[in-house]
Protein backbone atom coordinates (compact mmCIF):
# COMPACT_ATOMS: atom_id res chain seq x y z
CA UNK A 1 0.00 0.00 0.00
CA UNK A 2 1.39 3.50 -0.89
CA UNK A 3 0.33 6.74 0.00
CA UNK A 4 1.06 9.52 -1.60
CA UNK A 5 3.60 7.55 -3.83
CA UNK A 6 3.24 10.02 -6.67
CA UNK A 7 5.60 12.23 -5.57
CA UNK A 8 3.28 15.04 -6.12
CA UNK A 9 1.29 15.36 -2.40
CA UNK A 10 3.28 14.56 0.88
CA UNK A 11 6.49 16.41 -0.01
CA UNK A 12 7.95 19.50 1.76
CA UNK A 13 7.37 21.81 -0.37
CA UNK A 14 3.62 21.07 -1.24
CA UNK A 15 2.65 20.65 2.52
CA UNK A 16 4.12 24.38 2.81
CA UNK A 17 2.16 25.82 -0.09
CA UNK A 18 -0.67 24.13 1.56
CA UNK A 19 -0.38 26.51 3.91
CA UNK A 20 -0.76 29.89 2.04
CA UNK A 21 -4.31 31.16 1.31
CA UNK A 22 -5.17 30.14 -1.95
CA UNK A 23 -9.06 30.88 -1.57
CA UNK A 24 -9.75 34.52 -1.37
CA UNK A 25 -11.05 35.54 2.13
CA UNK A 26 -12.49 38.64 3.21
CA UNK A 27 -10.36 41.81 5.06
CA UNK A 28 -13.28 43.82 7.05
CA UNK A 29 -12.41 46.78 9.00
CA UNK A 30 -14.03 48.63 11.06
CA UNK A 31 -12.70 52.24 12.01
CA UNK A 32 -14.64 54.51 14.43
CA UNK A 33 -13.69 57.95 15.68
CA UNK A 34 -13.07 58.78 19.22
CA UNK A 35 -15.39 61.41 20.99
CA UNK A 36 -16.31 62.16 17.26
CA UNK A 37 -18.37 65.89 18.02
CA UNK A 38 -16.35 66.68 20.98
CA UNK A 39 -13.14 66.27 19.18
CA UNK A 40 -14.37 68.08 15.81
CA UNK A 41 -14.93 70.73 17.97
CA UNK A 42 -11.67 71.05 19.30
CA UNK A 43 -10.14 70.72 16.53
CA UNK A 44 -12.21 73.91 15.34
CA UNK A 45 -11.60 76.08 18.35
CA UNK A 46 -7.70 74.95 19.26
CA UNK A 47 -8.60 76.69 23.06
CA UNK A 48 -10.77 74.15 24.06
CA UNK A 49 -8.19 71.80 23.34
CA UNK A 50 -7.98 69.48 26.44
CA UNK A 51 -10.54 70.99 28.25
CA UNK A 52 -13.97 69.21 29.22
CA UNK A 53 -15.92 69.93 26.62
CA UNK A 54 -19.89 68.26 25.80
CA UNK A 55 -21.74 68.35 22.84
CA UNK A 56 -25.44 68.37 23.31
CA UNK A 57 -27.03 71.47 24.37
CA UNK A 58 -26.32 74.45 26.58
CA UNK A 59 -25.43 73.55 30.27
CA UNK A 60 -29.06 74.93 31.77
CA UNK A 61 -31.19 72.95 28.33
CA UNK A 62 -33.39 70.01 29.35
CA UNK A 63 -31.43 67.23 26.71
CA UNK A 64 -28.80 64.56 26.83
CA UNK A 65 -25.12 64.27 26.31
CA UNK A 66 -24.42 63.63 22.61
CA UNK A 67 -20.76 63.52 22.91
CA UNK A 68 -18.51 64.57 25.70
CA UNK A 69 -14.67 65.02 25.13
CA UNK A 70 -11.65 62.95 26.75
CA UNK A 71 -11.39 65.32 30.17
CA UNK A 72 -15.20 65.54 30.50
CA UNK A 73 -15.38 61.58 30.20
CA UNK A 74 -12.52 61.07 32.86
CA UNK A 75 -15.07 63.15 35.26
CA UNK A 76 -17.70 60.90 34.81
CA UNK A 77 -19.74 62.60 31.89
CA UNK A 78 -20.95 60.06 29.41
CA UNK A 79 -23.00 59.57 26.40
CA UNK A 80 -26.95 59.99 27.04
CA UNK A 81 -26.36 61.22 30.32
CA UNK A 82 -28.81 64.26 31.11
CA UNK A 83 -26.70 67.76 30.32
CA UNK A 84 -27.84 68.72 33.89
CA UNK A 85 -26.23 66.05 35.50
CA UNK A 86 -23.10 66.98 33.27
CA UNK A 87 -22.97 69.74 34.23
CA UNK A 88 -23.32 68.57 38.29
CA UNK A 89 -20.07 66.20 37.85
CA UNK A 90 -17.87 69.17 35.83
CA UNK A 91 -19.52 72.30 36.53
CA UNK A 92 -16.50 74.20 34.30
CA UNK A 93 -17.35 72.46 31.86
CA UNK A 94 -18.02 73.73 28.10
CA UNK A 95 -21.50 73.26 26.96
CA UNK A 96 -22.08 73.10 22.60
CA UNK A 97 -24.73 72.48 20.87
CA UNK A 98 -23.01 70.99 17.93
CA UNK A 99 -22.42 71.98 14.28
CA UNK A 100 -23.62 69.33 11.90
CA UNK A 101 -22.03 70.91 8.98
CA UNK A 102 -18.76 70.99 10.88
CA UNK A 103 -19.16 67.32 11.25
CA UNK A 104 -20.16 66.19 7.89
CA UNK A 105 -17.10 68.51 6.51
CA UNK A 106 -14.58 66.24 8.69
CA UNK A 107 -16.75 62.87 7.78
CA UNK A 108 -16.11 63.94 3.99
CA UNK A 109 -12.10 64.23 4.66
CA UNK A 110 -12.29 60.93 6.17
CA UNK A 111 -13.83 59.61 3.40
CA UNK A 112 -11.43 61.19 1.31
CA UNK A 113 -8.58 58.97 3.44
CA UNK A 114 -10.25 55.98 2.68
CA UNK A 115 -11.00 55.81 -0.54
CA UNK A 116 -7.66 55.54 -0.77
CA UNK A 117 -6.98 52.37 0.49
CA UNK A 118 -10.02 50.55 -1.15
CA UNK A 119 -12.97 51.37 -3.24
CA UNK A 120 -15.64 49.57 -1.06
CA UNK A 121 -16.59 51.53 2.07
CA UNK A 122 -19.70 51.97 3.95
CA UNK A 123 -20.38 54.82 6.22
CA UNK A 124 -22.60 53.73 9.12
CA UNK A 125 -22.11 57.62 10.64
CA UNK A 126 -20.49 60.68 10.20
CA UNK A 127 -18.03 58.70 11.77
CA UNK A 128 -18.28 55.09 11.60
CA UNK A 129 -17.53 52.90 8.45
CA UNK A 130 -16.74 49.66 7.26
CA UNK A 131 -13.81 49.12 4.77
CA UNK A 132 -13.63 46.32 2.64
CA UNK A 133 -9.50 45.16 2.36
CA UNK A 134 -10.85 42.24 0.68
CA UNK A 135 -7.62 42.28 -2.14
CA UNK A 136 -6.04 45.36 -1.32
CA UNK A 137 -2.83 43.40 -0.16
CA UNK A 138 -1.78 42.82 -3.66
CA UNK A 139 -2.44 46.86 -5.10
CA UNK A 140 -0.90 48.24 -1.34
CA UNK A 141 1.58 45.47 -0.46
CA UNK A 142 0.57 46.17 3.05
CA UNK A 143 -1.22 43.95 5.47
CA UNK A 144 -4.85 45.30 7.12
CA UNK A 145 -3.10 45.98 10.42
CA UNK A 146 -0.46 48.50 8.29
CA UNK A 147 -3.08 49.49 6.13
CA UNK A 148 -5.15 50.56 9.89
CA UNK A 149 -2.06 51.88 11.39
CA UNK A 150 -1.31 54.66 8.04
CA UNK A 151 -5.13 55.49 8.29
CA UNK A 152 -4.44 56.22 11.81
CA UNK A 153 -1.43 58.35 11.12
CA UNK A 154 -3.16 60.27 8.41
CA UNK A 155 -5.93 61.36 10.24
CA UNK A 156 -4.21 61.98 13.35
CA UNK A 157 -2.07 64.08 10.94
CA UNK A 158 -4.51 65.61 8.99
CA UNK A 159 -7.58 66.28 10.99
CA UNK A 160 -6.44 65.20 14.99
CA UNK A 161 -8.68 62.99 15.00
CA UNK A 162 -7.74 59.40 16.71
CA UNK A 163 -9.71 56.44 15.25
CA UNK A 164 -10.20 53.19 17.14
CA UNK A 165 -9.89 50.39 14.26
CA UNK A 166 -11.02 46.28 14.48
CA UNK A 167 -10.12 44.05 11.35
CA UNK A 168 -11.66 40.56 10.84
CA UNK A 169 -13.35 38.51 8.24
CA UNK A 170 -16.85 39.91 8.16
CA UNK A 171 -18.56 42.61 9.48
CA UNK A 172 -19.63 41.23 12.93
CA UNK A 173 -16.21 40.32 14.15
CA UNK A 174 -13.68 43.28 13.80
CA UNK A 175 -14.63 45.08 17.26
CA UNK A 176 -12.98 48.42 17.24
CA UNK A 177 -10.72 49.42 19.81
CA UNK A 178 -9.64 52.63 21.46
CA UNK A 179 -6.84 54.48 19.53
CA UNK A 180 -6.23 56.42 22.43
CA UNK A 181 -4.66 53.72 24.20
CA UNK A 182 -1.70 51.35 22.49
CA UNK A 183 -2.26 51.39 18.95
CA UNK A 184 -0.22 47.90 19.15
CA UNK A 185 -3.12 46.53 20.84
CA UNK A 186 -5.13 46.61 17.72
CA UNK A 187 -7.50 43.53 17.95
CA UNK A 188 -6.99 41.44 15.02
CA UNK A 189 -9.74 38.71 13.99
CA UNK A 190 -7.81 36.76 11.76
CA UNK A 191 -10.11 35.38 8.32
CA UNK A 192 -11.92 32.57 9.21
CA UNK A 193 -11.77 33.17 12.61
CA UNK A 194 -15.30 35.31 13.77
MG1 LIG B 1 -17.39 57.32 17.23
Amino acid sequence: MHFGSSGQQGDASSSQLSLLPDEPFCEIMHIDADAFFASVEQGFAPPLRNKPVVVGGTENQRGVVHTASYDARKRGVRTGMPLKQAKKLVPGAIFLKGNFEHYQAVSHVLQDIYYQFTPTIEMTSLDDAYLDLTGTHNVHKKTGVEIASIIQGQIVKSLNLTVSCGIGSNKLSPASHPAGGNRMELPMCHPGWS
